[in-house]
């Protein structure tokens, strides 16, 4: 594939402006020679057709929701309706400069404002931040809250501690870390849920608390939380609920319930926004009474002249962002959850959990499962024993042979060749049987002709790659050929 780059040949161009059309379209933006470059910068130069047609090339190599299913497990693609994106592209919402000042705004400090009464309400938590910019970043921000409250009570000098299922997701101890915590594992029971008695020996006067990803990574329910709960309160920690993947059980349960004290919400993936790319995102975070005022500032409220951003809080953690938040994605959120309304939400969930399951039992019988039994929006797979010699990377590269972004895969940890699925609420059962249709070939294949999984992929721009060489020497930018 040659860049934009090689196609260009001295004295194309693309646009009909000309020197003169410029000054005269804007006489007044002559620059002083000290701020123009000496060199002209190096561009390409190529016609306007050439221009159009390469990135049109480009975008065709690429593979998005948009094209087919996305069963990537834990991060997945999840429903991102497109009419959710024209309202955030509204000018209206759009025009707004960070600094304008509240009376003018006020419109979209009330859309802040209900966005979070409802995430709220969704997971029954007192007080909401919609400052933090990703998932991590709002987990970051709840473990800087879980600091402050020991601080205040003068006890973090002992608790150290942040307890961590060996099944949470892998952002969690990171999290823990980056605020200061030791990062302590818990291991799972054979059902795939935290086990009470390994909890009840690894809490003491030195936890601070527990981060406990919910459904966690093998997509099964945490069915003995409010027992968790009540065993980290009692050793004075306070818990943490990873609430990234909230379709699972949206409009059913809410963490606030089941004992929790702080979750964090990903609106770029339960709220439709895309998750991936590098962002926008937004990790909304809710607490519970007693550590509103830990919140960051501001914090967006309503008074009877209308609506406010509020700096005042005397034991705020400080800004974890700047400005209010990431407006846009918060624009789709708000937009979401009231085209979907309760019932709506509800059935998110039920979807998912629906999908997830169908995918599971037509591939129980040839893919082992690590976890049987009911999961939630997503399950994990064992690549192993499918085919001579044959690993998960194989089976993965060979999806994109059938035109699939494969799952997740080596993830979580603790599943031996992991390949961790989740189809998404919004698949119908024609795209997951197809799906599973291509697993099936998949594994009939291995067993034929194990070389066929190795070389793959072989459809696609590009062969395998060497993933070591890709991570470690990358190169992210186009340099002119040196040398
Ligand atoms: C995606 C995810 C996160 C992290 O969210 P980012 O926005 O990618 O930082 C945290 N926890 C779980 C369970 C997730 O699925």
């Amino acid at each position: 594939m040659s860049t934009i780059f090689d196609k260009s040949k001295e004295g194309k161009y693309g646009t009909s402006f000309t020197e003169k059309t410029f000054s005269e379209m804007s006489p007044n933006d002559e620059l002083d020679d000290e701020l123009l470059r000496s060199e002209d910068p190096l561009l390409p130069q190529v016609s306007q057709p050439e221009l159009v047609r390469h990135y049109t090339k480009l975008s065709k190599k690429n593979y998005g929701v948009d094209d087919g299913l996305y069963p990537l497990g834990s991060c997945t693609m999840k429903h991102n309706p497109k009419p959710m994106e024209d309202l955030a592209k509204n000018s209206r919402f759009q025009a707004h400069h960070p600094l304008v000042s509240e009376e003018l705004v006020q419109g979209n400090l009330e859309l802040m404002y209900d966005l979070g009464e409802d995430l709220k309400a969704i997971s029954g938590m007192d007080g909401i931040t919609l400052q933090p910019a990703a998932g991590a970043h709002g987990e970051l921000t709840g473990m800087l809250i879980i600091r402050k409250y020991h601080e205040d009570n003068n006890e973090l000098n002992r608790r150290r501690e942040i307890l961590l299922p060996d099944s949470s997701h892998g952002t969690n101890p990171a999290s823990a870390a980056v605020a200061g915590f030791d990062a302590v594992e818990i291991k799972s029971n054979e059902e795939g849920t935290v086990d009470l008695e390994e909890l009840k020996s690894a809490v003491s006067e030195e936890t601070a608390g527990i981060m406990l990803t919910v459904p966690n990574t093998l997509g099964i329910f945490e069915k003995d939380i409010t027992e968790v709960a009540r065993i980290v309160h009692d050793a004075g920690g306070l818990c943490y609920f990873d609430g990234a993947n909230l379709n699972a059980f949206l409009g059913r349960v809410r963490p606030g319930d089941m004992g929790m004290d702080i979750t964090h919400f990903n609106l770029h993936k339960t709220f439709s926004t895309p998750h991936g790319g590098g962002g926008p995102g937004a990790g909304p975070v809710a607490v519970k009474e007693n550590l509103v005022p830990y919140l960051p500032v501001p914090t967006v409220e309503k008074s009877e002249e209308g609506y406010e951003l509020n700096y005042e809080s005397s034991r705020t953690i400080g800004k974890v962002t700047s400005f209010p938040g990431p407006f846009g994605v918060m624009v789709k959120a708000y937009a979401y959850i009231r085209a979907l309304g309760d019932k709506g939400l509800k059935k998110v969930s039920g979807n998912a959990v629906l999908n997830a399951n169908y995918l599971k039992e037509e591939l129980k019988n040839t893919y082992k499962v690590a976890y049987e039994g009911l999961c939630k929006h997503e399950f994990v797979l064992s690549g192993t024993d499918i085919g001579e010699g044959v690993k998960t990377v194989d089976i993965a590269k060979r999806l994109l042979d059938y035109g699939y972004h494969p799952p997740t895969v080596y993830f979580p940890l603790i599943v031996k060749e992991a390949l961790m699925v989740e189809p998404t609420e919004t698949e119908t059962k024609e795209a997951l049987d197809e799906f599973v249709q291509a697993l099936l070939n998949i594994a009939e294949e291995a067993e034929k002709d194990p070389d066929l999984l190795h070389q793959a992929p072989t459809s696609t721009p590009v062969g395998r790659l060497d993933e070591t060489k890709a991570a470690r020497e990358p190169i992210l930018r186009w340099r002119e050929k040196e040398e």
